[in-house]
């Protein structure tokens, strides 16, 4: 970017001569130099910054009002599917900012950090309870290099056997789009396998695609539709039958946690995502942390390096024979993992137990509630979150033209209302999907105040389609060109 974008596009609150900071005068002296300013700060008068000039009370101002013009988990409902946007406890935020974690240096010798190998190992020990697994690693960034990760080891675990050519890995049509990219990058060729009408592996389906090119299968449970994958026991036989390994896409655990374990299903390898399941808040691409998990005998396969208590009770980092390598810069997004740490040692082993079954109630009692106002393409018990195909035929849904109200438009009225919009057009399964994912941390107030929402939007579409077409009518900026507004943003503040 170039000094005159800076200076005079980006903040036009800018006034000339206006500073927000007090530095003492120069003091020139025989060398030219100051004696009252480090000489490090005294820069040559002759190239001049093209820095936006502003006093601290304007840049407060203009900062404040952006982030008011946010939509953010601290300021609503965030119901938003297959992103787990839940409420994130603050203490989280203040251990990990604690000095001893936050000013850490990846090189320090071992014997200064043994606390901070101490609390990777003890969160490496808690999640393989969580998930009934032998080991896991932390290193991975996301829920995506978690699925490369853990790819790239049941590769390293079939070439350990000289098994050069299992090459495919069968992934669902219902899969987050991360999968197959995932498998991809990882220079695997992807086998489609369908889903049912009630949304789940087809089993019959599945059968003609396993021989012995098959490197494993790639699951998520719940599926993105939200429901549990109920033939995972015959799925699994199967596979490990053909010789191949078994990838639990966890992305999603929170339903699962303190009711069952993908390692008592028969799953071999996993990834969890701290920044979802293990309350990191998370969103625009924020960090995350996406540790990988694997069965008994594959803990030699697993990334670099990783940490070790040895028998006096101190610890060591360690790299192993056999391990794919390293994966990330050191071990991974250290404070992710230390605000998961917190998130687990406060909520123990009973809150996580209620975790799951909360987030379950929460996203069936939406459902049950909203089902009577927007079409419910698969009926019956969800887990954490479900998928509306728009609004029912009552409510002018059947129409796909342009005079009737659709899933955008929902989504976009939503925003009047105070609230975040669900996941839109996603699964692809679905003409109008409509994804609801409320999480355990939402009261029944909450719950309450966005089914009336939602059912008032309904209304509306009924009696007054042209308002909710033309909705958001209340936030600061109304319809946007999505397209336009990435291709071409613009940076001025005009409040
Ligand atoms: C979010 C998600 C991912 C990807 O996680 P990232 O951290 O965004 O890379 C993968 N699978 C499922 C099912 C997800 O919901």
């Amino acid at each position: 970017m170039n000094n005159i974008f800076y200076g005079k596009l980006i903040f036009e609150l800018s006034r000339e001569g206006r500073v927000g900071y007090q530095l003492p005068e120069p003091v020139a002296d025989g060398k030219g130099i100051s004696e009252s300013l480090p000489a490090a700060l005294v820069r040559d008068e002759a190239e001049p910054l093209c820095l936006p000039q502003a006093d601290e009370q304007t840049v407060a101002r203009h900062y404040t009002n952006m982030s008011n013009n946010n939509f953010g988990v601290d300021t609503g409902f965030y119901p938003f599917g297959s992103c787990t946007m839940k409420y994130n406890p603050k203490i989280n935020e203040e251990v990990a900012a604690l000095p001893a974690f936050a000013t850490l240096h990846p090189a320090q010798p071992e014997a200064t950090v043994q606390g901070a190998l101490q609390l990777y190992w003890e969160e490496q020990r808690m999640l393989s309870e969580v998930a009934g697994l032998s080991e896991f690693t932390l290193n991975p960034y996301a829920g995506a290099h978690g699925e490369l990760t853990g790819l790239m080891t049941i590769r390293a675990y079939h070439r350990s056997r000289g098994d050069e050519k299992r090459t495919k890995i069968i992934v669902p049509d219902s899969a987050h789009g991360t999968n197959p990219a995932s498998a991809a990058v990882c220079g695997l060729q992807i086998v489609e396998v369908k889903s049912t009408e009630r949304g789940t592996v087809d089993l019959e389906a599945l059968k003609p695609l396993l021989g012995d090119d098959i490197a494993g299968m790639m699951m998520t449970n719940p599926n993105t539709l939200g429901i549990f994958e109920t033939e995972i026991p015959e799925i699994a036989r199967l596979v490990h039958e053909c010789g191949g390994l078994m990838y639990y896409d966890g992305a999603n655990l929170n339903p699962m946690l303190g009711v069952c374990r993908p390692g008592d299903m028969g799953f071999d390898v996993m990834h969890i995502n701290l920044h979802k399941t293990f309350s990191t808040p998370h969103g625009g691409g924020g960090p995350g942390d996406g540790p990988v998990g694997v069965r008994k005998g594959l803990e030699q396969f697993l990334p670099d390096p990783h940490v070790v208590r040895r028998e006096d009770g101190t610890f060591a980092l360690e790299c192993r024979d056999g391990s794919l390598g390293s994966v990330s810069t050191f071990l991974g997004n250290y404070g992710i993992i230390v605000r998961a740490y917190a998130y687990l040692l406060a909520l123990g082993r009973d809150g996580l137990a209620q975790a799951g079954p909360l987030s379950v109630l929460n996203a069936n009692y939406i459902k049950d509630q909203l089902k009577s106002h927007y079409l419910l393409p698969i009926d019956g018990l969800c887990k954490h979150e479900f998928v509306f195909d728009g609004l029912r035929p009552e409510y002018g849904g059947d129409h796909h033209d342009d005079s009737h109200v659709t899933t955008l438009d929902v989504a976009k009225r939503l925003l009047d209302l105070g609230f975040h919009a669900p996941t839109i057009y996603f699964p692809l399964l679905f003409h109008e999907a409509l994804m609801i994912e409320p999480t355990e941390t939402e009261s029944k107030d909450t719950l309450d105040s966005f089914i009336a929402a939602m059912k008032q939007i309904a209304e509306e579409a009924k009696s007054d389609p042209q308002s909710v077409k033309a909705a958001p009518h209340h936030t600061p900026v109304r319809r946007l060109d999505d397209v336009k507004a990435v291709k071409d943003a613009i940076f001025t503040y005009q409040g």
